[in-house]
């Protein structure tokens, strides 16, 4: 936006955060994780991503955004060092702290930016709590599931390279913050296949006799030693470039279309 200083909540003061407040903005909320993500690739990156993706947006779209939240719940990843994870439930509680705050304030449009799986129950759970209690609508942009869904075409065969510490996180983390990924140890690792159970994919195993899997909530690193799903080795820094314009590029759409849908008055709650 033209004669902002910035877009960022935590660079304003209370008196330019105080000056926004009547023309009702559209607030972004990063939230991320403190996990493994393979030997490659920093334990900060859902929330670098989250933080990054929802700074663009909002640039583009006129949105401002509330400094991240760098702590998510990680469950499955405490297996590997470095790893922080935090309870669902206390992640519940900060957003529902932080989201009261916000609408205490007067903002009234909240966008959560959340980028890490176990983060979107709680995440559900307070917009949910949020729409009953205060009118307020809240949106959810997810922006490596969106990934997901937005680079199939970029490769030969997306199911056997998509996955965690895999693509496109890989080529989105190397366009995006190439000092802190290790190209030398860009590699996944074959699954452990002498447990109990024979893993698919991510947490799915094989069941006898189906050709759907089924889901146990074993440990990441019962399944793959290195924390690595799909295949790091295609990453490359232009496919991470066409990640962040197509996924930061729907941010915007998103941010624009919800904001539209928003813009007059207080909705009610449904119930
Ligand atoms: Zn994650």
């Amino acid at each position: 936006m033209p004669d902002r200083r910035t877009v960022e909540l935590g660079r304003m003061s209370w008196q330019e955060i105080a000056e926004i407040v009547p023309d009702n903005p559209v607030i972004l909320i990063p939230v991320g994780a403190v996990e493994q993500h393979g030997p490659h690739m920093p334990t900060n990156g859902d929330s670098m991503i989250a933080e990054h993706v929802a700074r663009h947006a909002a640039e583009a779209s006129g949105a401002f955004v509330a400094p991240v939240l760098n702590y998510g719940a990680s469950l499955q990843f405490r297996g590997f060092p470095g790893t922080v994870s935090i309870q669902p439930h206390t992640l519940e509680l900060l957003l529902r702290d932080i989201c009261g705050e916000l609408v205490r304030q007067g903002f009234r449009r909240l966008i959560f930016v959340n980028n890490h799986g176990g983060n979107q129950q709680p995440c559900e759970q307070v917009a949910r709590d949020l729409r009953r209690e205060h009118g307020v609508v809240v949106g959810s942009i997810y922006p490596w599931n969106l990934g997901y869904a937005l680079m199939r075409d970029t490769y030969d065969d997306p199911t056997t390279v998509y996955g965690h510490g895999g693509e496109p996180e890989t080529s989105t983390m190397l366009a995006l913050f190439p000092e802190d990924v290790r190209i030398d140890l860009m590699s996944g690792s074959e699954p452990n296949r002498s447990g109990r159970f024979t893993p698919r994919k991510a947490m799915s195993v094989d069941i006898e006799g189906q050709d759907i899997g089924g889901t146990v909530y074993l440990d990441y690193e019962e399944f793959y030693p290195n924390g690595v799903t799909g295949d790091p080795s295609l990453g490359t820094a232009e496919r991470g470039r066409i990640w962040a314009e197509r996924v930061i590029g729907y941010a915007v759409d998103f941010i624009t279309t919800y904001a539209r849908a928003t813009a007059t008055a207080d909705p009610s709650p449904s119930a």
